[in-house]
């Protein structure tokens, strides 16, 4: 029996989702269409609900872990740069205490937009809490991260915000940034927390400023980060098992006579 056949629209009780996916913006087709098509819609646009902050129209911290966990995989197989940047807006509880929670979530969508207007299309920008945004830039080399970070510094701080009042507000930020360690797999948390480290200096140093950790030099050629990492990176089974079986031959050894 085909699985469509199995499902029987009538049954399932769908306000919620229709409720909150029309509160999302987001359309159903008629009920009326074939039973998968309609489920598959509602499927993918709860998924995309599900990835999306409501309030600036980010993707959300759930979004970010999934990149965050992809960028480090994909930075321990090809050994390339990727940067991640916490971004949070200085003094911003004195924005809600003196012009209103309102005035607030306005001066968040501002900064949501000017993040997303000043990054590559294939960065991700995150809403990861409260006042705090997150960025991820693959193949992002040492200099070129210093730069789009001091840039997205000085777009924030140009801004100009109207509020309904008819208040104009300015505003600064302060980034902290690290870069995802190479040729080796890290966790999320750690790499979070090496950039959270960047911007509480950033706090402390006096704000309106960007923090990035020094990268570490890797002095070794291509080919030696190849027989250093490559298959050990790839998880090659049948690699680690030669360096098991012989660890004094072949180019395991003269990778650890290297190494000492
Ligand atoms: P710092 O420069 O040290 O970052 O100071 P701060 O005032 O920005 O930081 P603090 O953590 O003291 O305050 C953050 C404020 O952000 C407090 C909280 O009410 C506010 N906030 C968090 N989420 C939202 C939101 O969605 N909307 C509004 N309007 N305010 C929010
Ligand atoms: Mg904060
Ligand atoms: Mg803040």
């Amino acid at each position: 029996m085909p699985a469509s056949s199995l499902v029987d629209l009538r049954q399932l009780r769908l306000n919620d989702a229709r409720a909150l996916l029309e509160h999302g913006g987001q359309r159903l087709p008629d009920d009326q269409t074939d039973a998968t098509q309609f489920l598959q819609t509602v499927i993918d646009q709860l998924s995309e609900l599900s990835l999306k902050d409501p309030l600036t129209g980010l993707s959300n911290r759930r979004y970010f872990q999934s990149i965050v966990l992809r960028e480090i995989e994909m930075v321990a197989r090809s050994g390339e740069s990727a940067l991640l940047l916490m971004l949070d807006i200085d003094h911003f509880k004195t924005v809600n205490d003196q012009h209103g929670h309102p005035a607030g979530d306005a001066v968040l969508q501002v900064v949501a937009k000017t993040l997303a207007g000043c990054v590559r299309p294939m960065d991700t920008v995150a809403r990861f809490g409260g006042e705090e945004f997150v960025i991820i830039l693959p193949s992002c080399q040492g200099q070129y991260g210093q730069q789009v970070a001091e840039r997205i510094r000085e777009a924030v701080s140009a801004l100009k915000i109207q509020l309904n009042s008819g208040v104009t507000l300015r505003i600064t930020i302060s980034i902290g940034g690290a870069f995802a360690p190479r040729w080796v797999r890290s966790t999320s948390e750690l790499w979070v927390d090496r950039a959270d480290i960047e911007l509480y200096r950033a706090k402390s140093e006096g704000r309106n400023r960007v923090c990035i950790e020094a990268q570490p030099v890797l002095a070794v050629s291509a080919e030696e980060k190849h027989l250093l990492f490559g298959p050990l990176s790839l998880g090659d089974p049948a690699w680690i098992e030669s360096i098991a079986n012989d660890g004094s031959t072949g180019s395991s050894g003269s990778v650890m006579n290297r190494m000492n």
